[in-house]
């Protein structure tokens, strides 16, 4: 069933607590969008919000706007049982929510694998189209433009910020590419023609959708603490448009760490993109919150390979919950090399020994499909990490099919490998999704069917045990 839900602008233009927007000088008190409708449209579980974080975070933005009126939609992509729901289905669902709210801007959040829920959505007469997430941010300029021609907002990067700037009518020199309509109807007429948006609008100090009430905080939280990455691996979006990362302010995080504690969560998800990547102050702060505040839940995090510090294990140790995913991607020189995935056995063994002495729960993962990788390089470097494990320890490996998006500059150098594409549907998780490899240079189809059925094997989760209250913590000297 479709969920609809609607926010009100504050009317003191601030976000409650006697905070006042603060825009740099040029602000115009013109409000050209008087109402907003933002879609979402993804694989929502049964412990997922209906409204996806990353609209929740730009919806919090907005209810600072005095008088605009935010609406969130939302489809979900699979059924009650989890399976993949009919295209047309899906589309006729997203009419239907078109057709009844017809708000000044209807906005829909693009990925990947859902590009085609959109196509050929009718607008209600007089609705400026907006476009934004991933699959906008980071594709070039012309490259968007000639694959969005309807549309007529392209916003790149990070949301807030570009649509707090054009609802307030706000004329400033980065913030979306508009259409000419666009530029007409929000009286934006001396903009220029290519805009995008620069982090230096202190994207540190956007407001949390938790602390706004967008999202209520229930069992399932998402905990962000900096956005961007800046490992330039090949085949990832973020190695695209947006380089380096930004910290969130320590304010905004010890909030949402309160909220969460308050709120009785217990399944914290954290949305960093290499969590051990973060500034290392910033996050034993975050460990030390949770562990004086006997945090016994769990917590996901994503994990680039490398040595931990002896501070941390310790942290981590206190952590029952806590759960590693670490991104190995491959051991084949030839392959992270392409990649630019830089990945040094010798690191990755000390790491395993140190969560493996510790007792710390965790999971690797790889991918099938990449520059060089045949099924018997794929073996190597499963049989590999096997044996960096002393038996019967064995962390749970998983390996995803790669997918060629567009933007990243693998998919720049798809003649390059030889790759070819399509609905492989045997691994897709989304019944739209068509960029999957399916063959390259380096394997044909059938071989490239071996490296799945090799990680069809895998599939039965072999976790480290959890058996370290006592034992060893060692680690590198702490850098802090
Ligand atoms: S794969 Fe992970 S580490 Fe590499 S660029 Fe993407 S987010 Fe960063």
């Amino acid at each position: 069933m479709t969920f609809l839900e609607t926010f009100l602008g504050s009317p003191s233009g601030g976000d409650g607590n006697g905070t006042a927007l603060q825009l740099p000088a040029g602000t115009d008190t013109h409000t050209p969008i008087q109402s907003i409708l933002l879609v979402c449209c993804d694989a929502i579980r049964a412990k997922d919000n209906p409204i996806t974080y990353g609209v929740a975070c730009i919806v919090a933005q907005l209810t600072m706007v005095p008088g605009l009126t935010v609406s969130v939609g939302s489809i979900n992509m699979t059924d009650a049982d989890g399976n993949n729901r009919d295209l047309e289905d899906m589309q006729a669902e997203m009419q239907q929510l078109v057709d009844t709210y017809p708000a000044s801007c209807i906005g829909f959040s693009v990925f990947a694998y859902n590009t085609r829920v959109y196509e050929g959505i009718s607008l209600p007469e007089g609705s400026l189209l907006l476009l934004g997430g991933p699959h906008i941010t980071y594709q070039t300029d012309e490259e968007v433009v000639s694959a969005f021609p309807r549309a007529d907002i392209l916003c790149r990067q990070f949301g807030e910020l570009p649509l707090l700037c054009l609802s307030l009518g706000y004329r400033h020199d980065k913030v979306a590419l508009v259409s000419e309509r666009a530029r007409s109807a929000l009286s934006l007429a001396d903009m220029p023609d290519s805009m995008m948006l620069s982090l230096s609008l202190d994207e540190s100090t956007v407001p949390s959708p938790y602390a706004c009430k967008i999202l209520p905080v229930s069992m399932y939280v998402r905990l962000e603490t900096e956005r961007g990455c800046h490992h330039q691996c090949s085949y990832c979006c973020h190695a695209g448009g947006i380089r380096g990362s930004v910290p969130l302010s320590w304010e905004r995080v010890h909030g949402d760490l309160t909220l969460f504690m308050e709120g009785g969560a217990r399944d914290i998800c954290v949305l960093d993109a290499a969590f051990n990547d973060s500034r290392i102050r910033r996050r034993v702060k975050v460990l030390q919150f949770l562990v004086d505040n006997r945090y016994k839940g769990r917590i996901s995090v994503q994990f680039f390979p490398r040595t931990i510090t002896k501070q941390e294990l310790v942290l981590y140790r206190q952590l029952p919950g806590l759960e590693l995913e670490i991104g190995v991607q491959s051991l084949h020189p030839e392959t992270y090399r392409a990649i630019k995935r830089p990945m040094c056995q010798e690191v990755l063994q000390r790491m395993v020994t140190q969560l493996e002495q510790n007792g710390i729960r965790h999971f690797m993962t790889f991918i099938i499909g990449l520059p060089f990788q045949t099924p018997a390089t794929l073996r190597h470097t499963l049989q590999t990490v096997r044996d960096m494990y002393t038996p019967p320890n064995v962390a749970s490996l998983i390996c995803y099919p790669l997918e060629l998006l567009p933007g990243t500059p693998l998919a720049a150098q798809r003649e390059e490998h030889q790759y070819r594409t399509g609905e492989f549907r045997l691994v897709s998780k989304y019944p739209v999704m068509s960029g999957h490899v399916t063959s390259s240079k380096y394997v044909t189809r059938k071989e490239f069917q071996e490296m799945y059925d090799i990680s069809q094997e895998l599939r039965e989760p072999e976790f480290v045990p959890y058996v370290a209250e006592e034992g060893p913590v060692w680690g590198e000297e702490d850098s802090v």
